[in-house]
């Protein structure tokens, strides 16, 4: 291969960090200027030139750029600058950045299957240049973040996500491929934007949508095996809960919005319980929201309390209640209610507002995840402060703007005894003389590493005991300093050897069911966990 092809080809470009022997070896001389800069160097120069920006959305561009342009270069960055970065890669900059796909898009990234490619999706599929792909992520663009129907243009979603699962997982980057589903948008706004990427239609539906997605799910099997990961993202509740079921009987299969969220969330709790002290099974549940994220979550608690207390799931249940858009969830409103609600419906007289219910259930947790902001109102928040010694409050809704309520309107309306964090992240909050620092409930705590120990185990099926253990894993990083400062989530600066510890507890969960078909099992599993996880380091080519 020419040179000239070598700088532009991202999986091997060095730019400048090519040593003089290699620019004589691969017919680089005279393509770069005699300089030669280490990736350390590189590195500072990027990072300077991003903290110059003044718009998040630049710098997700830039980001962008270079991970077309240096790959390696690009996942040192992500890596080493975990913390300041993510929220660009992430939510809530990526949100912004699917509002605006279509006007900032230069180069194509992932796979785009749309209803025009009906009957052809294995050839599609055949187009991406990598063959060997452990993990996919794929959205329909029909509920991106907390932003709704962004369509095609929620390609933003697989993109970063799977940039995560490099970064923070470990994934080699050619084994991961983000694909979009474009079924059409019901987005008015969009369909009549003149820069729209996708297709100009209304969603299909019904049976059109079903065979797309079944032609989608079967080519993928043919063309990658079993064992491939197949992550659902930002898919609609109408549709997420129902392909979830259908499909993780046969392929290997992972809602993040559901299941993700669900093990974040359960994690943070679990670690909240050396700060409020007591049992998870103590505790009462009142959730804003009932859809993906909220009997997402529900579920895995009730999971949790069975499996400690011995108890059925149904009775751990009648622990937990769930506001929707129509008021609590109760049993006379059990014949109208989508199938995922039914087994929320307890016996209640109807409240209508959160604020009602907030009163009557009296819960000691409180969990925003109706995807509306600024529900968590200042009664709302002094009423669980007047009932609880230290309420837990978790405003999840995303993005920043959506957020039930401000770190800092959670810590002063509770007067400083609110455990709390939010789906986005908030900077920390000066009260009465005293420094709180909101974790933030971020699912890339999770789904890096429990995609990490589904693959090194080769695992075939996605089971909820697995998520149990991711849960307990990040639960137990959490460090005593951390506690101090009211955080219920470590730090993300140490978040490799998280995923590790995840992955290693996820893995020997796949083993112990009989789901694991790498054999024999690995004797040190975090360690194992750790030395397949890809490195960013430039190679040396010979
Ligand atoms: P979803 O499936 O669409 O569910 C939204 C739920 O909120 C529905 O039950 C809906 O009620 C309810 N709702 C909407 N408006 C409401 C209102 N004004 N009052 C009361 N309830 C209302 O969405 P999702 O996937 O669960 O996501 C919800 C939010 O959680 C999003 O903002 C998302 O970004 C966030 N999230 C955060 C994390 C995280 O922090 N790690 C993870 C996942 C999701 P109906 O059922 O009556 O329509
Ligand atoms: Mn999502």
């Amino acid at each position: 291969a020419s040179g000239y092809t070598l700088l532009r080809d991202p999986h091997h470009n060095k730019g400048l960090a090519f040593p003089e022997k290699e620019r004589d070896a691969h017919y680089l001389r005279g393509l770069l200027p005699p300089a030669v800069m280490s990736q350390e160097l590189q590195e500072k120069k990027i990072m300077n030139m991003l903290r110059q920006y003044k718009v998040p959305l630049h710098i997700y561009m830039a980001m962008m750029d270079l991970q077309e342009r240096n790959e390696r270069l690009f996942y040192k960055l992500l890596i080493d600058n975990v913390e300041e970065l993510l929220p660009i890669v992430y939510t809530p900059t990526v949100g912004e950045a699917c509002q605006k796909y279509g006007s900032i898009f230069r180069r194509p990234q992932g796979l785009y299957i749309s209803l025009k490619e009906k009957g052809k999706i294995l050839e599609v599929l055949k187009n991406w240049p990598e063959r060997n792909i452990q993990v996919i992520v794929v959205t329909d663009g029909e509920r991106i973040l907390g932003l709704g129907d962004l369509g095609c243009q929620g390609m933003g979603i697989p993109v970063g996500k799977l940039s995560l699962y490099t970064a923070l997982g470990g994934l080699r980057p050619s084994a991961c491929l983000p694909i979009t589903i474009d079924v059409g948008t019901n987005n008015k706004d969009l369909l009549k934007d003149e820069f729209y990427i996708g297709l100009r239609q209304n969603r299909a539906t019904g049976q059109e949508y079903a065979e797309l997605l079944e032609e989608f799910m079967f080519a993928v099997k043919q063309n990658y095996g079993e064992k491939v990961l197949i992550q659902f993202e930002d898919f609609a509740n109408h549709n997420a809960f129902e392909l979830l079921a259908k499909y993780s009987n046969t392929h290997l299969v992972f809602n993040d919005d559901i299941q993700g969220t669900a093990s974040v969330v359960l994690a943070g709790l679990i670690a909240a319980l050396k700060l409020v002290g007591g049992k998870l099974s103590d505790q009462k549940f009142l959730f804003l929201g009932a859809g993906e994220a909220g009997t997402g979550i529900a579920e895995l608690i009730a999971l949790e309390m069975s499996k400690q207390t011995k108890t059925s799931i149904e009775e751990t249940r009648k622990k937990i209640w769930l506001v929707d858009s129509k008021g609590l969830i109760i049993a006379s409103r059990k014949e109208t209610l989508q199938h995922f609600k039914k087994p929320w419906a307890h016996e209640h007289e109807p409240m209508r507002t959160l604020l009602d219910a907030v009163k009557a259930i009296k819960p000691t947790v409180l969990i925003g995840s109706s995807g509306v902001g600024k529900t968590f109102t200042k009664q709302v928040v002094e009423a669980m402060a007047s009932f609880n010694k230290k309420p837990i409050i978790l405003a999840l809704s995303n993005p920043t703007s959506q957020s039930e309520c401000t770190a800092e309107e959670a810590y002063t309306w509770s007067e400083g005894r609110a455990i709390f964090a939010s789906g986005s992240p908030f900077n920390p909050v000066e009260y009465n003389g005293k420094t709180y620092v909101p974790g933030q409930a971020n699912n890339a705590y999770i789904f890096p590493g429990l995609g990490l120990g589904l693959i090194i185990s080769g695992a075939i099926r996605v089971k909820d005991d697995m998520l149990l253990a991711a849960s307990e894993a990040l639960a137990a990083q959490v460090a005593t300093e951390n506690f101090e400062k009211g955080l219920i989530y470590p730090p993300f600066s140490n978040i490799r050897k998280i995923s590790a510890h995840i992955a290693a507890n996820v893995a020997a969960k796949a083993y112990e069911l009989g789901l694991a078909s790498r054999l024999p099992r690995p004797k040190d599993l975090v360690e194992y966990a750790e030395s397949c996880m890809y490195n960013p380091v430039y190679r040396t080519y010979r």
